[in-house]
């Protein structure tokens, strides 16, 4: 056969190991975590594909994953009956780094690093596959795609910038169809091919892989043995007896080695609810998602009837970095199963408006078909029923938060994704009921804390119709308005948008509790105190004046007026009624030029 080739590291990759080698040393049990994970992954692959080739399971129909440690010579074997992959994969997908957990490990490192703190982030993150070398010098795999032929093996030593790949050729080491690693551990490690550590870990770790997974472990069996009585003993028990042979029985115990079902199977998803703890609902998120912070909410519900599906959904703790997801969300967010097989983590667009997009979780539907397609997905009746009911309780968990004894929870909610839930005022007109409640703003009477619109009406005057609202680029300079003065004498409050999404929002929202959204800029302001004879002697006494400025002024204004909102300025420039505010102004150039 041919011999083994040499490749080179990305440069990532080299640098990747030799901080793993050299400079993370806690934690090192995660690295079982992550090798169960991509051989879950390989097995879900498998099972998705499976679906429309069914010819990729003729080798085996084996789904599961076995663990083997020998601790004499210190050795792990990991071996799944995955997808596998092909040679290219192997360089592909063990060579370089394109995976996002990995770069958003190394990410996390630099911050870290930056910031002067310690890079004990291991535990946090997991770095895939190369967590092999916390706790191995010399890595194997051993790998059967079932669209090649041949199995090839990847070999790797830690403080090395390079691997080699060649074909396997020891009959003993064929398998069907997966792959195999084997993990020879360093000196200081080898207490990690120990049989009743790894079945601990396995237990720690990987209680929500749905594929089992068997660990080889030694067993025993107690069995009854025949044994003849001692002549001397029988004579002190029965010493009326004769002396005679007896038979008599002994319990033994027989010991052998055998694969042992290690961890739960049942999807938590499929559990009751009242059986699942809070921590076993955040460890299900964090090991599925790759995520280290807590989620703040999370919601497990069936649905029966019309459509049946079973969901638990998340609110993570924080946005992931990066600007443009909340308009082109790439998010892999929702991971969609039907009866139980995983189909795809690609459908969010389909499960939910973008605007929630930030929201995690898995769905499992029995109604849809297996080898369901995006096109199946947008024409279905069955999703439009599903999305529906997925953005209810997506608003109960938000509610929830904005509910919680705990404000902070909500102000961390509200400063990750608040953004989003204004969006939702623009693009979701049927959940306006559902949105407005969560909003939250800066007001006249209330510059540091934000408040909920509920607070704003609680704190209307009695004779006050409408919400005030001025927007405007910051606090300070919205509360130096003029526009404010008059309301500010009658105690008005007047909500402070500062964020340019929020006029188009409260625009959109049109009323809360049918009281309407009103600028405090426009030209036609009303708050309660129209005089109609004074008007007219005011404008008698002013109006010369008037067209005298608007003269001046020409083109540059549309109008010039006389008005009752200034207490102390003695002139404003406005909007008009219909046109747009100077804030909306201020965003349209921005977004033209
Ligand atoms: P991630 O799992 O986040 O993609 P990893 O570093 O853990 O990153 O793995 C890198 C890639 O190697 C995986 O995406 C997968 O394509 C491949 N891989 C790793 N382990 C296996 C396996 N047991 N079977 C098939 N492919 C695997
Ligand atoms: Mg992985």
């Amino acid at each position: 056969s041919p011999p083994a080739e040499r490749y080179e590291y990305q440069a990532e990759v080299s640098r990747l190991m030799d901080l793993i080698v050299n400079s993370l040393y806690s934690n090192k049990e995660v690295f079982l975590r992550e090798l169960i994970s991509n051989a879950s992954d390989a097995l879900d692959k498998l099972r998705f594909l499976s679906v429309t080739e069914p010819e990729l399971m003729k080798e085996t129909l084996d789904f599961d994953i076995r663990i083997q440690g020998d601790k004499d010579n210190g050795i792990i074997t990991i071996t799944d009956t995955g997808i596998g992959m092909t040679r290219q994969e192997l360089v592909d997908c063990l060579g370089t780094i394109a995976q996002s957990g990995t770069a958003k490990f190394l990410k996390a490192l630099k911050d870290s690093k930056d910031a002067g703190g310690d890079n004990n982030l291991i535990g946090q993150f997991g770095v895939g596959f190369y967590s092999a070398f916390l706790v191995a010098d010399r890595v194997v795999v051993s790998t059967k795609s079932p669209k090649s032929d041949k199995q090839y093996v990847w070999e790797g030593e830690a403080n090395d910038s390079s691997y080699t790949i060649s074909e396997e050729t020891d009959p003993e080491k064929l398998i069907p169809r997966g792959t195999r690693l084997t993990l020879h551990l360093k000196r200081d490690a080898k207490d990690f091919a120990h049989p009743e550590r790894i079945q601990k870990l396995v237990k720690n770790y990987s209680q929500f892989v749905s594929f089992p997974i068997y660990t080889w472990q030694e067993k025993g069996y107690t069995k009854e043995v025949e044994v003849e009585e001692d002549p001397a003993e029988a004579k002190t028990d029965n010493q009326d007896e004769k002396t005679e042979k007896k038979k008599k029985t002994k319990t033994v115990v027989e010991r052998y080695w055998d694969w042992d079902l290690t961890n739960e199977t049942q999807p938590l998803w499929l559990r009751n609810p009242k059986e699942v703890t809070k921590e076993d609902y955040n460890e299900f998120y964090k090991n599925t998602f790759n995520e280290y912070l807590e989620p703040l909410a999370s919601s497990h519900f069936t649905t029966e009837g019309e459509v049946e599906f079973r969901s638990v959904l998340y609110v993570p703790a924080v946005a992931p970095s990066g600007k443009d997801d909340i308009i082109n969300p790439k998010t892999k967010n929702i991971r969609l199963h039907v009866k139980r097989v995983f189909i795809s983590d690609d459908f969010d667009g389909e499960l939910f408006p973008r605007y929630l997009s930030f929201v995690k979780g898995v769905v499992d539907s029995n109604d849809l078909p297996l080898n369901v397609s995006r096109e199946i997905l947008q024409e279905s009746r069955i999703v439009r029923i599903m999305r529906k009911r997925l953005v209810r309780k997506a608003f109960d968990m938000i509610l929830g938060i904005s509910m919680s004894d705990n404000r902070g929870d909500y102000e961390a909610f509200w400063d990750n994704f608040g953004k989003h839930l204004k969006l939702g005022c623009i693009e979701d007109r049927e959940n306006h009921k559902r949105i407005a409640p969560l909003l939250r703003f800066f007001s006249s009477q209330s510059e540091e804390e934000l408040i909920s619109l509920d607070e704003y009406v609680e704190n209307m005057k009695p004779d006050q119709k409408d919400i005030y609202y001025i927007a405007s680029d910051s606090v300070t300079s919205a509360k130096n308005t003029p526009f404010l003065e008059r309301l500010a004498e009658k105690e008005l409050e007047v909500l402070f948008l500062v964020d340019p999404i929020d006029e188009v929002a409260v625009q959109n929202l049109k009323s809360y509790k049918e009281k309407n959204f009103v600028d405090i800029s426009k030209e036609d302001l009303d708050i309660g105190e129209k005089n109609e004879e004074k008007d007219k002697e005011i404008k008698q006494e002013f109006g010369q004046t008037c067209d005298w400025i608007k003269k001046r002024l020409g083109d540059k204004v549309a109008n010039v007026q006389i008005s009752n909102r200034l207490s102390s300025s003695p002139c404003v420039l406005v909007s008009g009624k219909f046109g747009w505010s100077a804030n909306m102004e201020r965003l349209m150039k921005s977004q033209t030029m």
